[in-house]
């Protein structure tokens, strides 16, 4: 099952096409059109980060300078391999972004290894490569890392065969095959216990046996994990409950911290490196176009951040983010995937 998914509607379609909000603010994948956002309630008293108040005023009033291609070629020296992000990088608003085929196949023709890395963790990663090469990006399971799949490495990684009790879609279930799972109805039983809670995109199964389930079990012992903690989305249907307001919930009940796997954890650019096969994390630039999740999160796991404008955020944020806790910077501003690309050494 994927949970909200209309027949016919593909799933990278839908997932780039919901806007959802996180613990930093709303966040917006790019997906409505400026009208539809307006009818669909988006400005709810949850957007509460003013730089998200109209998610697609991404211009300020001053314009950051693009790294030059000679200054591009100079900061990229030394990456051997990339994470790029999905939506806002290879497409947008569903669509495929110019140049993202071309420049993925540069990178097959030039050696240079590099992973899908995505929030999304609704679906499995087969899921995610059947409807990216449907959509024109031919990227195998292999060379994605979501929130899920960096959620089940860490649980491999952490907890071994010790049992878990995973929260999550039928689909986005698949990753943790060959782990030791329990049953709702054993995660019920009196005196369970679980060496860890994993919440994510469940869905229908965020019922309240199942979330007093997963309470009990987290004060019981068992190691708190999050998928992600986006607080909502919008679908088709309207907006939904996220995984993150359960995930909250939980915090407040437990009085414990979730550890959370998805961007911009070090859980998920560390498995990010891991896939790309033996390279360092210094060798590995992020390229995205969300500079809190995508370029700080690569930067404090000691991965370079490369920001693209092809996405959703703009000068606003990149003002933002200069004046934050003494001020950070990308270590490179590109237009697109392309420039990024072609300043690559070979
Ligand atoms: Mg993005």
């Amino acid at each position: 099952m994927v949970k909200d998914t209309p027949t016919g509607v593909p799933v990278v379609a839908r997932l780039c096409g919901r806007m959802w909000a996180s613990g930093r603010g709303l966040r917006h994948c790019s997906g409505l059109s400026r009208r539809r956002m307006r009818r669909s309630r988006i400005r709810s008293p949850v957007c509460d980060d003013p730089r998200m108040r109209d998610p697609l005023a991404n211009n300020g009033p001053t314009r950051v300078a693009e790294t030059s291609s000679a200054d591009l070629r100079e900061r990229l020296a030394g990456v051997r391999g990339l994470i790029l992000d999905l939506d806002g990088v290879l497409v947008l608003k569903a669509r495929l972004l110019p140049g993202a085929v071309e420049a993925l196949a540069a990178l097959d023709t030039r050696g240079i290894p590099y992973v899908v890395g995505t929030n999304m963790s609704l679906a499995s990663r087969a899921t995610l490569s059947r409807e990216m090469v449907r959509a024109g990006l031919p990227v195998p399971a292999g060379r994605i890392v979501s929130a899920a799949s960096a959620a089940s490495a860490f649980a491999r990684l952490r907890f071994g065969t010790a049992p878990l009790y995973v929260m999550g879609s039928a689909d986005a279930m698949t990753e943790f095959a060959g782990l030791t799972l329990l049953s709702h109805d054993q995660a019920a039983e009196a005196g369970a216990t679980a060496a860890a809670v994993i919440v994510g995109d469940a869905g229908d199964e965020f019922t309240p046996r199942n979330v007093q389930s997963a309470f009990r079990l987290i004060r019981g012992g068992a190691r708190f994990v999050a998928m992600h903690k986006n607080r909502w989305w919008i679908t088709p249907d309207g907006v939904l409950l996220d995984s993150g307001s359960y995930v909250a919930a939980l915090e407040y009940a437990t009085e414990r911290r979730a550890l959370v796997t998805g961007k911009p954890s070090r859980a998920f650019f560390g498995e990010a490196v891991r896939q790309l096969g033996g390279l360092a994390a210094t060798e590995v630039a992020m390229v995205g176009d969300d500079l809190w999740n995508d370029i700080r999160g690569a930067q404090k796991a000691g991965l370079r951040g490369v920001f693209v404008r092809s996405g959703k955020h703009g000068d606003a944020d990149l003002a933002r983010a200069a004046k934050e806790r003494g001020g950070w910077v990308p270590d490179a501003v590109a237009p697109s995937i392309v420039e990024v690309v072609a300043a690559l050494e070979s």
